[in-house]
């Protein structure tokens, strides 16, 4: 059965406040209370559902795991084992590409205590702003443990048969009595996995396991933002003795563009425009993630002013419409003039003095005004 998530149980975007999220809370826990809706038996479902989403996205910190990893994050019942990601930390496994999510101890081989579930692994991909706003498939070589061929994942040479092993009697693990108190451990001799190899392969060294590298392919859903996470179910590490594999988590990382700086869904833009068209207007064109579109100057347009083109933004995964475009003015001082050029300017700047500067500077002229007031002339 599969859960649903939470923000859409709670009909909020992924990016809402801790105040939408209590207010989307409140209303859902009025409408579907069930001491105010004893004939509809689905009502308390509805209600458990909103408390449960509401418990874990109003806690800063399982929210963060929650967007970070799914139900998996914050379900106890997922198999994460000893407390999930609590213990936070990436460690290097594979060379610096990957990194182990958690500490491998699944918990979920269900029995014995020396079946684990494998590493959840997380892979950094690398796209571009394009790709992450019209979504795109990609192929990534990764490193992976294989089953040794020549001994079949037993770890021994073949002919012989991996041992019980005679410390911890195969299970894994060992008590240590420390005065009053008998602790488990994680028997040393077998590393915890119940076996003894007299005789290891020499094709993997007793590990049953090589390293091989398998190319998988991975859909990146349109609207992916930086840090995103794709999870790949059973493409992480192999398990021992026979547990599940981990799960492989693509996280997005954003290159730079050129053009465009994100902001959630909205994009961001510098649009320089020349001294002439800011104070006569005129309409310049302006690139956006769909082709080209052109905006209208008015005259007197001031440096730092914004434009905001509707719709041209970037639709997040989980939002239904698309953010906006920011254009954001510079006016660009005019160089390397002519002579000829810069006789003009003169002649402008001549003319607008003449028939009161302030007229046709406010801007300056309210400056001067304050400057003056400040040194109290
Ligand atoms: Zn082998
Ligand atoms: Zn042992």
């Amino acid at each position: 059965m599969s859960k649903r998530d939470f923000y859409e149980i709670l009909g909020v975007n992924r990016d809402a406040s801790d105040d939408e999220i209590k207010k989307a809370y409140r209303k859902l826990a009025m409408k579907y209370h069930p001491d105010r809706n004893p004939d509809n038996p689905k009502a308390e479902e509805h209600f458990k559902e909103a408390k449960e989403a509401y418990e874990i996205l109003s806690d800063g910190q399982k929210r963060a795991a929650y967007d970070q990893f799914g139900h998996a994050g914050v379900d106890p019942q997922a198999g994460m084992g000893g407390g999930g990601f609590g213990g936070g930390g990436f460690s290097d496994a594979f060379g610096g590409i990957f990194d182990e999510i958690f500490g491998g101890r699944g918990g979920g081989g269900g029995g014995r205590s020396n079946v684990y579930r494998g590493a959840d692994l997380r892979y950094n991909l690398e796209i571009t702003l394009e790709q992450a706003a019209h979504g795109t498939e990609t192929k990534i070589r990764i490193p992976t443990m294989e089953e040794c061929e020549v001994c079949h994942g037993s770890g021994a040479k073949p002919g012989t048969q991996p041992k019980t092993c005679p410390t911890c009697n195969g299970s894994g693990q060992v008590r240590l009595q420390q005065g009053f108190f008998s602790i488990q451990q994680t028997c040393h001799k077998c590393h915890g996995t119940g076996r003894f190899i007299a005789d290891p392969c020499k094709s993997c060294g007793g590990v049953g396991r090589v390293k091989q590298h398998k190319t998988l392919s991975v859909k990146i859903p349109a609207g992916v933002d930086e840090g995103d996470r794709i999870r790949l179910a059973g493409e992480g590490e192999h398990g021992v003795n026979g547990g599940p594999p981990g799960d492989l988590y693509v996280q997005i990382h954003l290159k730079p563009h050129a053009v465009f700086t994100r902001d959630h869904n909205d994009l961001h833009c510098e649009m320089p425009i020349s001294f002439t068209t800011a104070a006569l207007g005129g309409e310049i064109e302006i690139p956006t993630l769909d082709g080209a579109a052109s905006i209208k100057i008015p005259g007197e347009t001031q440096s730092g002013r914004v434009f905001r083109l509707r719709g041209k933004g970037i639709k997040g995964v989980r939002s239904h419409t698309h953010g906006d475009l920011m254009c954001h003015v510079v006016v660009e001082t005019p160089v390397n003039l002519t002579e000829r050029q810069k006789e003009l300017l003169r002649e402008l700047e001549e003319s607008t003095s003449r028939d009161n500067g302030a007229q046709h500077n406010p801007r300056a002229k309210s400056w001067m005004d304050k400057v003056k007031e400040f040194f109290g002339d």
